[in-house]
């Protein structure tokens, strides 16, 4: 993530701020742009403060309504909702008490993935607006018993859907737990959705299909069936020799969204260290190469060895610096030569679809 200062009086700023906590303006992330301004009020709109833009901009109905998003509109766009709010097809039922803090939590960290997705350069619109387009159901578990039981979170026909109990702490550090996860995120969630999405749009029908099947495996092997032997035998012995996570060794598609999620984690980390201006000494003592003096655009680099590098030498830091906190270490991984394969897979895949 990039680094955001207030652009009325330059301090810094964060993602999700909708005031400057030093002069106090209104903040507004433009999703065009990339950026976080400081604005003024003009006529019902905004303009951006310090600056002769001469366009306006409007606040995000989600916003006006329900306090949960920053994003701003053009004036010109006919929209209520801003990008990021127009991909909810079902948002939890406000009357329950507690749905609203969830929903807001699930929508910071929603805005945290379209971010990363617009810096890819990635196709993404409402699937209200397109067949190719994407939707999010965050829905929650019924209070009483019903047929249809828990809400599983999964992606299916562009469709993500979230339990919005993931957002409850509590909640998912119990899940997380029972199923010995070494690491349970919103966003991880988030991020591992997409990657069955753009599975559907990058790999299913491209000629990239067979190479995707000779580094993950045969995508046609019964998924419920795979799924359940996950679940009853657990996975194979050899798993992290090969798979980034033992639920990657379930299926292939699994593993995908797996191994691209992590690439979201990985590009988007770096961006945020480089933005602060870290500097981590690489583990092989190959210093030169991995000086952090020359900063590195995580999320545009052609070469993944590059990125790689950079990330296992941030990984020992940041795990050590967690430690040093009593902590656990923030990156549980071992990434392996199978694994960084996969990833550099995605990075390609990835490159190749932003660049279109
Ligand atoms: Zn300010
Ligand atoms: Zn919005
Ligand atoms: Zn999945």
């Amino acid at each position: 993530m990039k680094l955001f200062s207030c652009t009325a009086c330059g301090h810094l700023a964060y993602f999700e701020n909708t005031r400057c906590t030093h002069c106090g303006k209104t903040l507004g992330f433009l999703p065009g742009q990339l950026r976080l301004v400081a604005l003024e009020p003009d006529n019902n709109l905004w303009r951006i403060s310090h600056s002769d833009d001469p366009r306006r901009w409007r606040t995000c109905q989600n916003q006006l309504q329900h306090n949960v998003c920053n994003w701003m509109l053009d004036s010109e766009e006919n929209d209520a909702f801003c990008l990021a709010c127009r991909l909810n097809r079902t948002i939890p039922d406000l009357s329950i008490a507690g749905n609203l803090q969830l929903w807001r939590k699930l929508e910071t960290e929603k805005r945290r993935l379209v971010y990363s997705l617009l810096r890819l350069n990635l196709k993404i619109q409402p699937l209200g607006e397109s067949p190719e387009g994407l939707a999010f159901d965050f829905l929650a578990d019924q209070p009483t018993f019903n047929e249809r039981g828990r809400v599983l979170t999964g992606h299916a026909q562009g469709v993500i859907t979230l339990n919005i109990s993931e957002a409850d702490p509590v909640l998912r550090e119990k899940m997380r737990s029972e199923m010995a996860e070494p690491y349970r995120t919103v966003l991880g969630h988030f991020r591992h959705e997409s990657g069955h999405f753009y599975w559907d749009r990058l790999i299913r029908d491209s000629n990239a299909l067979e190479s995707w099947r000779s580094l993950f495996g045969d995508e046609r092997l019964d998924y419920s069936q795979a799924l359940n032997n996950h679940y009853t035998q657990g996975p194979p012995g050899d798993w992290p020799e090969r798979f980034v996570s033992a639920y990657a060794a379930s299926h292939p598609w699994e593993d995908w969204a797996e191994t691209w999620a992590h690439f979201l984690h990985i590009v988007d980390t770096l961006e945020t260290a480089h933005q602060f201006g870290l500097r981590t000494a690489p583990p092989n003592g190959d210093e030169e190469n991995l000086s952090l003096d020359e900063p590195l655009n995580a999320y545009h680099e052609p070469d993944f060895n590059k990125v790689f590098d950079h990330w296992l030498a941030l990984t020992i830091a940041l795990n050590s610096l967690n430690r040093s906190m009593g902590h656990d270490h923030a990156y549980p991984f071992v990434l392996t030569e199978t694994i960084k394969q996969k990833l550099a897979f995605v990075h390609a895949q990835v490159r190749y679809a932003g660049s279109e």
